[in-house]
């Protein structure tokens, strides 16, 4: 996963992710034993999309609870008509707003593979969106960056794919996307860090803008990583 990145970007990481389990608290659920090596795994690929915004995004909470495998919290909803619903649904992870992460650790587990998935990146990208409320697709932008722009880019994104998943066509790009606008700015995180091309071919403006907010260029990487698996 990291063949791509540079030395200077590995000591950052490093750097990072030992910051990261200074401040932030494991949890095992269900009697889960949270390892070690689990907490430098979670920890290091949470750091990728901090790497150049620090560790000030993942600021106001500090529990990470790891399940060991998928979890189906039961939870009562009350709908528009103040009747109260109790539902049940299958999860892999999850980021309360000023709460923990949750995350599968048979998921996690995989997240190293790259495949445009990735659980990790994907709820702790949440958790950047989350630092100005809820979690709506549209993070703290940095000085320089136009609010306009990004709303404009994502919003074109996000109807482009909601249409395309509605029709079938599938891009490589996992239709939970379409279920929200915040759906769609953690998915195509995840799928920033792992298979930028697709992003740059599909949605060059959300690649430019998602570019400008993780102050990274994955493409650049993804050719070291080509010419890596080459030579192994
Ligand atoms: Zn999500």
């Amino acid at each position: 996963m990291l063949a791509g990145y540079s030395e200077d970007e590995k000591q950052s990481l490093r750097e990072l992710a030992i910051l990261f389990l200074h401040h932030k608290i494991f949890e095992g659920a269900n009697g889960f034993v949270v390892t070690q090596a689990m907490t430098l795994i979670i920890a290091l690929q949470a750091s990728i999309p901090i790497l150049k915004l620090g560790l000030e995004g993942y600021q106001g909470w500090v529990s990470v609870i790891v399940y060991p495998a998928g979890f189906a919290p039961k939870r009562v909803i009350v709908d528009e008509f103040g009747v109260q619903h109790s539902v049940q649904s299958n999860l892999s992870g999850e980021a309360w707003q000023r709460g923990p992460v949750v995350l599968a650790w048979n998921d996690t587990e995989h997240a190293g593979i790259i495949d445009g998935h990735n659980l990790v990146i994907h709820e702790f990208a949440h958790k950047l969106d989350m630092q100005t409320g809820d979690a709506n697709g549209f993070p703290p932008l940095h000085t320089g960056m136009s609010s306009s722009a990004w709303f404009e880019a994502f919003s074109k994104g996000f109807k482009d794919f909601e249409h395309r998943c509605s029709r079938g066509k599938h891009i490589g790009i996992n239709c939970y996307a379409a279920a929200s606008p915040a759906e769609y700015f953690a998915v195509l995180s995840e799928v920033f860090f792992e298979r930028p091309d697709i992003i740059l071919q599909h949605y060059p403006k959300v690649y430019q803008q998602l570019r400008q907010y993780y102050r990274q260029d994955p493409l650049t990487r993804l050719s070291k990583r080509n010419l890596h698996a080459r030579n192994i």
